[in-house]
């Protein structure tokens, strides 16, 4: 087989949104398995639809998430660049490449002039639909010579170009995911394939490109399956080899409706907000529309890239589950460093308003500390400061439970042991808060469940939460000092 060449092409609307990260992770997969190419086209042709920025803001979701461009349009140190030899890759710069197959097109009859207003073809749509017939053109400028064409042209008439279909021609293909597909051209519409403005349509852009830039695999989402006839037609009338197709199931949510926008987050920085790891993202959202063959369900990238089998994405679509999100990436939290988990969660950490990089500088320990003890209740890095919540939110104690331990018949020996031995030290290290309970265990003469429970709602507030040991050196002497106190105060 020819070297695999697979593209992800999606147009400049301002954010990727995760179905579209997908079809990107699957191209990506694929082409790394191959040993192939994974390229980057921009399809900008409808200008309408243009957004400032937003081919910067795609690079940078794919490279946040770990694809890699080889080919096409990538960004090199903050710029947007082109590279490889088959560019330009924005096809709002190949107008005229599109034009001489448009052209070749006409000449050899796959294609025609049509001089019809929109106000006819409004009509004609109206009039369909009334009728209860699939709206589409009728081919009445089919039957215009292009030599009467190109007088009218000459006049100024506004025109567009669209394919010329053969009537009751059956036309098939191979999806490598779903099969042999066939679709009688009865069943289809003369699609335009240049606009009144110069500019191609997708259907045309996307098979000249695909053709010139070499691609050998089309993966992309199942709402351009109806319009692979057209492009199968297309690859035949310009002579050239129809390339395997693999369409992919859509991403749902729970109602299996499409994932859109209004219902929230859909984009892959809204994901990114949330502290989502791209690790995590990826893998999970792998598995939305496509299983291993075992049960397997955390896959690193290069086992990805391993397992990956197009025989095996799904045909109906897959919903997008938070909660599974969630699992998959809490072991990527785990697999943290605390001080990567520090690093990461610090834009959390200072909006919450906790700490600042200054504080970590002065006592890199204690925070060190502090990631490991919250380390393994995390799904996601926004979660951070939540999870610090026994460090900074005021002590009190609601808890009903907790109150009940600081009302226990042990708590006063406990809390008064606690207070003793305190008082006696100097600041607490990591070493002395491992020893500090059983020194308290010793005075009190409590152990076990009638030690850990009161001493853990008085200094926490809380029955359950880290590590004791870990917390009692995260809170230092003077606060649990404070908090013992004040838990007295809750005694009935
Ligand atoms: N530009 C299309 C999109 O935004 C790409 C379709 C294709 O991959 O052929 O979805």
């Amino acid at each position: 087989m020819d070297n695999v060449r697979v593209r992800f092409a999606p147009s400049p609307t301002g954010y990727l949104h995760i179905g579209g990260l997908r079809t990107a992770v699957y191209n990506y997969l694929y082409a790394k398995q191959k040993g192939g190419k994974f390229l980057l086209r921009i399809e900008d042709t409808d200008r309408t639809r243009f957004v400032e920025g937003a081919i910067e803001n795609l690079i940078r979701s794919l490279n946040w998430a770990g694809l890699e461009i080889d080919e096409g349009v990538m960004m090199k140190d903050g710029k947007v660049t082109e590279e490889g030899d088959c560019g330009p890759y924005i096809q709002s710069k190949r107008l005229d490449i599109y034009k001489k197959y448009v052209d070749q097109l006409l000449e050899s009859g796959h294609a025609y002039y049509c001089f019809c207003t929109k106000e006819r073809l409004d009509n004609l749509r109206e009039g369909q639909k009334i009728k209860g017939q699939v709206p589409r053109y009728d081919g009445l400028c089919r039957s215009i010579s292009l030599e009467e064409a190109k007088e009218r042209i000459a006049k100024g008439e506004e025109y567009v170009v669209r394919l010329k279909l053969p009537h009751d021609e059956d036309i098939t293909f191979e999806d490598e995911a779903r099969g042999k597909i066939t679709i009688n051209t009865n069943e289809m519409d003369d699609q335009v394939l240049m606009k009144s403005d110069g500019f191609p349509t997708y259907h045309m852009a996307v098979v000249v490109d695909d053709h010139l830039m070499g691609l050998t695999h089309i993966i992309r989402g199942e709402e351009w399956l109806p319009s692979t006839p057209k492009h199968v037609y297309l690859y035949q009338a310009l002579g050239w080899d129809v390339p395997t197709y693999i369409h992919l199931p859509g991403v749902l949510n729970k109602d299996h409706k499409k994932l859109s926008k209004r219902q929230g987050d859909v984009s892959v920085e809204d994901f990114k907000g949330h502290g989502y790891l791209p690790e995590g993202l990826v893998n999970y959202l792998a598995l939305v529309g496509w299983s291993p063959e075992d049960n397997q369900e955390i896959f690193s990238m290069d086992e990805l890239i391993e397992a990956f089998d197009t025989k095996r994405i799904a045909r109906t679509g897959g919903v997008f589950d938070v909660k599974k999100l969630d699992w998959i990436n809490s072991h990527y939290m785990k697999e943290l460093s605390a001080d990567e988990l520090l690093d990461m969660s610090m834009p959390y950490i200072e909006k919450a308003g906790l700490f600042t990089k200054a504080d970590v500088e002065k006592d890199p320990e204690h925070y060190r500390v502090l990631m490991e003890t919250i380390q393994d209740g995390l799904d996601r890095l926004e979660q951070v400061p939540e999870a610090c919540g026994f460090l900074y939110d005021d002590y009190e104690v609601t808890e009903e439970d907790a109150l009940e331990q600081i009302n226990s018949e042990s708590a006063p020996a406990v809390i008064d042991a606690l207070q003793e031995i305190l008082k006696d030290m100097d600041a607490i290290s990591l070493e002395d808060a491992g020893k500090l309970m059983k020194q308290v265990q010793k005075k009190s003469g409590v152990k076990g469940k009638n030690l850990y429970m009161p001493a853990r709602a008085a200094m926490t507030g809380n029955v359950h939460g880290p590590e004791l040991s870990n917390i009692i050196y995260l809170l230092g002497k003077d606060e649990i000092l404070k908090r013992l106190e004040k838990a007295k105060s809750y005694r009935k």
